[in-house]
């Protein structure tokens, strides 16, 4: 059972089927994606920015043993 879809993607943030050349079906997905982003963005900055905290304290710990 394989029917012929047209060549098309999927919007990124509610799954809709949208033009291929397209990444989101409408401006309420693209403002949700843009904050998405953006979250996604701090999240990681947060990440690195404990990653880096802790390889510092162990690296002063271990230094002043
Ligand atoms: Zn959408």
């Amino acid at each position: 059972m394989s029917e012929t879809v047209p060549q098309h993607a999927h919007c990124h943030i509610c799954g809709k089927a949208i033009p291929l050349k397209e990444t989101l079906c409408s401006d309420a997905c693209k403002q949700q994606y843009t904050t998405l982003l953006r979250r996604r963005k701090i999240i990681m900055y947060i990440m690195y920015g404990s990653i880096f905290a802790i390889i510092a304290i162990i690296l002063l710990s271990s230094g002043s043993l």
